[in-house]
């Protein structure tokens, strides 16, 4: 099988040294390209500090429903991928999700900014033809194009939505909606949870597999200020940790993209998306 996946362990990647890929679960893979973003760089540099927050002595790999993530046969850490020279980036996330998913790993990728979404869900979309996708954001993601760019951050979702990759998108944390992309919206069947209209009981009714999303900037920024885009009255990270707990359908993937450390307070966001990801690790391991 032609391979694009490197093999990169280095002292923080996740996963035990050698572990059979054949035996894990969860494919942890690194993005780290922010060509697509439309206000600030930077975040092309977190997928190695999410991992070294991960692991980082201030806490322990163990999650909040008591499942150790420092068993063997769990992470297979595929390590960062970027484009090689001559290649598009959107093809060689494509194709580099498609080889996890040959070994039967569930992709959980790390941005990058969220531009690295729709080739993703390309890839999954093809071994789950129903797929709803939860998708966390401050912002919908939804223009058609973005200063001249179809492939920009701010138009993942409009992507999505064109070539039918999900039967669902619900969109969680919104507050930036402006009238082309309520267009966008209703033109593509989103639903909008706003952030304006948030309760803490919130039920979607998943009928199907689930992808989940992160956008840090979904956090209120005073909760992840390492974000490009803060956008003040955001959700909290317990709020998020919540959600993903009440998820009732198995989750075939994640990503958790646009953490900006140029912009980080002191590693706080940096917690957050080791947090998250082992929260959801998690939460795909007890799903099976
Ligand atoms: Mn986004
Ligand atoms: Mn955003």
């Amino acid at each position: 099988m032609k391979s694009r996946v490197s093999y990169n362990q280095n002292e923080y990647a996740l996963g035990l040294p050698g572990d059979d890929i054949e035996l894990c679960k969860l494919g942890i893979i690194g993005f780290p390209s922010d060509d697509n973003s439309s206000y600030l760089r930077g975040a092309a540099n977190a997928p190695p500090l999410v991992r070294e927050a991960f692991f980082s002595a201030s806490s322990n790999l163990w999650s909040e429903s008591g499942t150790d993530l420092g068993q063997p046969h769990i992470f297979f850490d595929a390590g960062d991928v970027t484009a090689t020279a001559g290649r598009e980036i959107m093809t060689v996330i494509e194709e580099s999700i498609g080889t996890l998913l040959a070994h039967s790993l569930r992709p959980l990728s790390l941005g990058g900014d969220h531009s690295i979404t729709y080739p993703i869900l390309r890839a999954l979309s093809k071994r789950y033809p129903s797929l709803s996708l939860l998708y966390l954001d401050a912002h919908p993601d939804l223009y058609d194009e973005f200063n001249g760019n179809k492939y920009s951050h701010a138009c993942s979702c409009a992507r999505i939505m064109e070539e039918k990759l999900v039967k669902r998108l619900v969109q969680v944390g919104i507050r930036t909606t402006n009238g082309h992309q309520r267009e966008q919206a209703a033109r593509f069947g989103v639903e909008i949870c706003e952030m304006k209209d948030w309760r803490d009981n919130l039920e979607f009714g998943f009928d199907t597999p689930i992808y989940i999303s992160i956008d840090l900037d979904g956090l209120d920024p005073a909760y992840a200020p390492g974000v490009s885009h803060r956008e003040p009255g955001g959700l909290s990270t317990r709020q998020v940790i919540n959600l993903i707990h009440k998820v009732n359908q198995p989750i075939v993937g994640a990503d958790i993209v646009e953490f900006n450390p140029r912009r980080d307070l002191h590693g706080i966001t940096a917690m957050v998306c080791a947090k998250l990801l082992k929260e959801i690790s998690v939460k795909i391991l007890e799903g099976d």
